[in-house]
């Protein structure tokens, strides 16, 4: 099975992709842990991306594109993946298409931009595993470490309330268009992101059973 999240930052895509990858047996491919990877690696690709995440907008398609191409065709994408955070323009929509990627599900989880600023500012993540928790939504265990690997938890710099404005407005400018996009091929589901994360779980699970 192959899957899209869609959704602004912020709208519970990684918290919900881990389980949903766990449950079906598929790959968790999230773009922006991927670029975060490179860039604690000091990479050449992470520092080209790192200017572009910093002022919360999207790293060129020509890198995110050789990048998710090489990552779809490891062993372990033979069952099939959750694209978390990708694709973010029309364009990479269009070059998944092209790489001959025939997507089954679109799901866009659907957070209005006045709750998103509250979740980013409470955000705490694990720079392990990818793990993400919130102080008051979604705390770990002990409030500080992550409840799958025991790593201290940090805030992610582009979650300061500027740059997640400068963020939601590119989200609007060049991701939200690739709803109509997908809308057209009939794969296209949304989900109410404003409801408790259980609830949201629930919803993306009857969402994805409902189509398989
Ligand atoms: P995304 O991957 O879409 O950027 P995250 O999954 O990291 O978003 O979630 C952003 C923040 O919101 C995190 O702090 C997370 O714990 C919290 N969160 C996720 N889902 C919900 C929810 N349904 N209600 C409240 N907070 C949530
Ligand atoms: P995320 O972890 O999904 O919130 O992504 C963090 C940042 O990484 C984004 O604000 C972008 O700068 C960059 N990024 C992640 N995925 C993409 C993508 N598909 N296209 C362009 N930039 C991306």
């Amino acid at each position: 099975m192959k899957l899209v999240f869609l959704g602004p930052p912020g709208a519970g895509k990684g918290t919900q992709a881990m389980g949903v990858a766990e449950h079906y047996g598929i790959a968790h491919i999230s773009t922006g842990d991927m670029l975060r990877s490179e860039i604690r690696e000091g990479t050449s690709l992470g520092r080209e991306a790192q200017a572009y995440m910093d002022k919360g907008e999207l790293v060129p398609d020509s890198v995110i594109v050789g990048m998710v191409k090489n990552r779809i065709a490891q062993e372990d994408c033979k069952n099939g993946f959750l694209l978390d955070g990708f694709p973010r323009t029309v364009p990479q929509a269009e070059a998944l298409d092209q790489m001959g990627v025939r997507i089954d599900l679109v799901v866009s989880i659907e957070v209005r931009d006045e709750a998103i600023v509250k979740r980013m500012s409470g955000r705490r993540v694990c720079d392990c595993c990818g793990a993400s928790y919130h102080v008051e939504f979604n705390p770990s265990k002990d409030g500080k470490t992550c409840d799958k690997d025991g790593t201290v938890l940090t805030q992610r710099k582009d979650d300061q309330p500027e740059v997640v404005l400068d963020r939601l407005s590119t989200y609007h400018q060049q991701t939200e268009p690739i709803k109509s996009y997908y809308k057209g091929t009939g794969k296209l589901r949304l989900v109410d992101g404003e409801q408790p994360v259980s609830e949201v779980t629930d919803a993306v699970f009857a969402t994805i059973d409902s189509v398989q």
